[in-house]
């Protein structure tokens, strides 16, 4: 295919020089009409021009509209007010400042508008954290903020969710976003999750879930790249989860679940000023789910010592669609 093309492209090259000769020693014969040629020529360029010049300056009239409708956005993870970056297709997707997504900034004004996590001494534990939550998290002054990641060592603890080295009710409150669709045994997970909160703890969770779509859809007989990507949307998830399939399974590990609508309870000159929704090609679910342990929880049997080696069951990297740190 290539070979041939390549050939073709010879062939039309070799022709073109044969052409261009032709012009070339046929050019003193047509010199009588050089100038009225030379006019109509110049008359056509100057057309040609003119309707050029007219629609580059229609585009960037219409890209000043564009700009005049989406003023600057002000990122509330970091404070700056900034014209946002276009990410996987997404316009006014990414804080140029601190790198904050859509999704960041929906759980941070919702943890700090509508949440204690802001004000109340609370012992917090964030999972494969974005770098831009982690920096104000961390300035909380009444927060005690620890970081953790399965892969990475270079967080506050290296946990494994589906394992986690941590005491029986020890935390008020996990953040876990968009891992949980890495994770093959997300039942262990979540029970996990469930051991280590404190009566009345809660987790902020988000997976993405598309819209419409109620249960989940996995089958752990697709192990490679590839047919991950086709089967669940990207080469290092593991399922696609359903509304529903979501809410059964986190019922099941003993959760009381409410997935809150955020945004619907925002104006919309909130939501469009820090770009708090995201405009997905498939739209997702973007509600947050607050899982929370029950006040009467009976404490989970007796979980054996913690190995020295944890369960390899996380053999997906968390969510890293950025090139930098998930979350
Ligand atoms: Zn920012």
């Amino acid at each position: 295919m290539a070979r041939s093309r390549l050939r073709r492209d010879v062939l039309v090259g070799g022709v073109a020089f044969v052409l261009g000769g032709g012009v070339v020693s046929g050019w003193h014969s047509y010199a009588a009409n050089d100038d009225e040629e030379r006019a109509a020529k110049k008359s056509r360029k100057k057309k040609k021009k003119k309707k050029k010049a007219e629609r580059a300056k229609g585009k960037k009239l219409a890209g000043k509209g564009e700009k005049a409708k989406a003023p600057p956005a002000v990122c509330n993870v970091c404070g700056n007010e900034a014209r946002f970056r276009s990410f996987a297709g997404r316009k006014n997707a990414v804080c140029p400042t601190c790198r904050s997504k859509e999704r960041h900034r929906l759980l941070m004004h919702y943890l700090e508008h509508d949440t204690n996590v802001w004000s109340d001494e609370l012992d917090m534990l964030h999972f494969s954290p974005a770098q831009s939550q982690e920096d104000v998290f961390r300035q909380l002054p009444k927060l005690n903020y620890k970081t953790a990641d399965y892969l990475r060592d270079d967080e506050d603890l290296q946990l494994d969710l589906t394992n986690l080295e941590q005491p029986e009710a020890s935390w008020d409150v996990l953040l876990i976003y968009h891992i949980l669709e890495h994770i093959p045994d997300d039942e262990a997970a979540m029970s996990e999750m469930f051991r280590v909160l404190r009566p009345g703890g809660r987790a902020f969770v988000q997976v993405p879930i598309e819209i419409g779509r109620k249960s989940n859809y996995e089958d752990p007989t697709i192990t490679t790249d590839k047919g991950r990507a086709r089967a669940f949307g990207q080469k290092d998830h593991v399922r696609k989860y359903g509304s529903e399939g979501f809410r059964e399974r986190l019922e099941a590990a003993g959760f009381d679940v409410d997935p809150v609508d955020y945004l619907s309870k925002l104006e919309p000159n909130v939501v469009e000023k820090h770009r708090l929704s995201a405009d997905f090609k498939t739209p997702l679910d973007e509600r947050i789910w607050v899982l929370t342990k029950p006040l009467d929880a009976k404490p989970s049997a007796n979980k054996a010592e913690p190995s020295v080696e944890t369960t390899q069951s996380r053999k997906a990297k968390p969510a890293d669609d950025s090139g930098e740190k998930a979350g």
